[in-house]
């Protein structure tokens, strides 16, 4: 199947590390040009040099900085426009989940849980839409399956994932017909917050590959697996396609089999 990203232009943000990166890395093999930031610069940088190597200089730009930063993004997608003059596809990717229960949930915890969540998705929206309008482009934001099934450890971040389906339903309609807006799922993948979890684990004797199969057992992932993250970034170069041409205001679940919903 042609997604037709061949001369096309995407943002992701949160492109150095884990989801985000496997997208960039997707869509630049599609024949994309991609942008990417995230807040670390001499990550960012590292991982830019091995793109810039693999799909040369031309089609790969980065920029350090966080998604929560409203004047920061403002002036990535001034960038955007400078250099590539369109933008076909925003991914919103950056963030990480935050594992509390109610009991200890700081008011100051749940004001940040919500600023990231909402702001990593409207800062770059508000951003980026005059381009996104221009290309009749589409919006895919990197969501959990926790919107709709929330877990007893994860209150906070489970409440905030909600409030994000939401947002991404109401601007389906309020962008439609110019812009798409559509969100993946996630359950449990395999990446860079996973592995920091794995880091903390408190029997040091356990393999990464047991621990992960172990996880998945306990979760009840019906495949038996973490995801990859090559297996969330197909799901968003899907939405983000010409092949999703008629697709808004939808979620695709990408998790393994785990909700318990229909
Ligand atoms: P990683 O930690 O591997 O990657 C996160 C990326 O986002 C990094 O590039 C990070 O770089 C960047 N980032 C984080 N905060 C900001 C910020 N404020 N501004 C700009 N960039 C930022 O995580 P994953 O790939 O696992 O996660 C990607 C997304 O998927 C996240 O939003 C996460 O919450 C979500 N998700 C992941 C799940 C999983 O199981 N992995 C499950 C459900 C949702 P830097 O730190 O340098 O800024």
């Amino acid at each position: 199947m042609d997604l037709g990203y061949a001369g096309k232009v995407a943002v992701v943000t949160g492109g150095s590390s884990g989801i985000g990166l496997a997208t960039v890395r997707l869509l630049l093999e599609e024949g994309a040009s991609v942008a990417f930031c995230a807040r670390n610069a001499s990550r960012l940088n590292d991982v830019a040099a091995v793109l810039r190597r693999d799909f040369g200089d031309e089609r790969v730009m980065t920029a350090a900085f966080s998604v929560l930063d409203a004047g920061a993004v403002a002036e990535f997608a001034a960038a955007v426009t400078a250099r590539f003059g369109r933008c076909d596809l925003l991914v919103n990717n950056a963030g990480q989940g935050r594992v509390s229960t109610f009991a200890e949930t700081s008011d100051a915890d749940w004001r940040d849980e919500f600023e990231l969540k909402l702001f990593s998705q409207i800062h770059p929206i508000r951003a980026f839409l005059p381009l996104l309008r221009e290309a009749r482009g589409a919006i895919v934001a990197v969501n959990s399956l926790l919107a709709y099934q929330p877990e007893p450890h994860m209150v906070c971040t489970s409440a905030a994932r909600a409030g994000v389906q939401n947002l991404v339903k109401s601007l389906s309609v309020e962008l439609a017909p110019q812009v798409r807006v559509n969100a993946i799922l996630l359950g449990l993948v395999g990446s860079g917050q996973w592995s920091r979890r794995f880091a903390e684990r408190e029997d040091r004797s356990v393999s990464r590959e047991q621990w992960y199969a172990d996880l998945a057992a306990k979760k009840g992932i019906p495949l038996g697996r973490l995801g990859d993250p090559a297996d969330a970034a197909g799901a968003i170069a899907y939405l983000g396609s010409q092949a999703a041409g008629y697709v808004t205001g939808a979620q695709l679940e990408v998790s393994g089999g785990l909700s318990r919903h229909i």
